[in-house]
């Protein structure tokens, strides 16, 4: 207890909840004596004898029935105490709760009761679905939040919904307000394009977020290095802000060398092939991928913060953020200030990774195009890109005439793998 009192516990506050059994109910006449015991002190003889009369009487009459009430409670509950703890004998007490409930008094020490360990997320996103939608609406109350099957499922419906959510609003926003329509006129853009990708897409993501549920439920167990108060950080705010960028650094190079082995012809055909179907992009296509190609590929965002220290919250942020970017590299946008066209891997350099294959297989940064020797200078920079090519079948005015032609000229640049 004394060393409690100054240094940090290795364990998390209801760590060991699962493996508690359920709450007893004390029988009636147990509960009823120790009554009378605690009252004694503090009566006269006759007090006590008339005391013990009443309680004699509530034994024998609506104490059974009570009684059988709590039993009834204690069958669906894990703990029949918790709730009517909390609200009758703490929050709706009124007189002062230090001197009344909280024995132990202000001091240190409490914050090392409740130690902020590392290592608990999704568990953020988690508890706010549990305390407004779930706990309240969707699950029986014999089904305690910490309950493992509970939680897989909860966070199976979560990521789902997440992910749809992520994908039609950065997509539909994209698609409606950054992506050129025009586009759609290229004699590679596929019939029913969109319907296609999206189709693809949502297809996919259920099976690409059962491993992505598991590595969250590893995340929720606290298992990964997640922290959520800034005094965790190794380096306070600047530490933050560095593991943003080495976030950022990590991923890119994961993902580059994970999806140079995805083209390699052993895994091409089977999983990454179904990306390189659209030769055009929407932003739809974002997320069109094979779950195995899918789940691959965002597997470096998952395993970041199980060898790395990261904040809860800046995770979060990271992981929208690497959605929007996946949108935005297949909008067809491919204004980039000057001076970044040699460093960041935009739309240009990703339209060209799936019009010629075997080029700029980064995501954020060309640094790894460059260091693999993979980087290609993208085409619509040096003015022969899917735009440019629309704008010239749109100027000789061959594009229903002559389509054929010139879709043959277009493949001689690009390969139709
Ligand atoms: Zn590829
Ligand atoms: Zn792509």
């Amino acid at each position: 207890m004394a060393n409690h009192t100054f240094e940090p516990l290795e364990e998390r506050t209801f760590q060991y909840q699962n493996s508690l059994p359920p709450l007893p109910v004390p029988n009636l006449e147990e509960s009823l004596s120790k009554y009378c015991d605690a009252v004694k002190p503090f009566l006269s003889q006759e007090e006590f004898e008339n005391t013990c009369k009443i309680v004699k009487r509530f034994e024998n009459g609506i104490g059974k029935e009570l009684h059988q009430k709590l039993i009834e409670r204690a069958r669906v509950r894990k703990n029949w105490l918790e709730e009517w703890w909390l609200n009758a004998a703490y929050l709706d007490v009124r007189m002062p709760s230090q001197l009344n409930v909280n024995f132990g008094g202000p001091a240190s020490y409490l914050e090392h009761y409740w130690p902020s360990k590392n290592g608990v997320t999704m568990d953020l996103v988690l508890n706010v679905a549990d305390y407004y939608v779930f706990t309240p609406y969707v699950y029986p109350a014999s089904w305690s939040e910490d309950n493992s099957f509970r939680q897989l499922f909860s966070l199976f419906l979560v990521t789902n919904i997440g992910a749809l959510a992520i994908y039609f609003l950065f997509g539909g926003l994209s698609y409606y307000f950054v992506f050129d329509h025009s586009l759609m006129k290229h004699p590679q853009f596929l019939e029913n394009q969109v319907r296609r990708e999206i189709k693809f897409s949502m297809q996919s993501m259920p099976w690409i977020s059962i491993p992505t549920v598991a590595l969250f439920f590893a995340e929720v167990r606290g298992y990964s290095r997640l922290y959520d108060n800034i005094d965790s950080s190794p380096y306070g705010w600047f530490g933050v802000i560095l593991s943003m960028i080495s976030f950022l650094f990590f991923t890119d190079m994961a993902i580059y060398w994970i999806h140079r082995f995805l083209h390699h012809k052993l895994f091409y055909k089977r999983f990454h092939k179904p990306h390189h179907l659209w030769k055009v992009t929407t932003p739809f296509a974002s997320h069109a991928f094979h779950p195995i190609d899918g789940f691959m590929q965002s597997l470096p965002y998952h395993i970041y913060p199980f060898i790395f220290p990261l904040h809860k919250i800046t995770y979060l942020g990271l992981y929208i953020f690497v959605n929007i970017w996946t949108v935005s590299i297949h909008d067809g946008d491919y204004r980039v200030p000057t001076f970044l066209k040699q460093i960041i891997n935009g739309s240009a350099h990703h339209t060209d990774h799936h019009l010629y294959f075997d080029f700029n297989y980064g995501q954020y940064f060309t640094l790894w195009d460059k260091i693999g020797g993979s980087y290609k200078n993208p085409s619509s920079f040096e003015g022969n890109g899917p735009h440019d090519h629309c704008k010239k079948l749109k100027e000789d005015g061959e594009s229903s005439r002559n389509g054929n032609a010139n879709y043959q000229k277009f493949t001689e640049n690009g390969k139709n793998k």
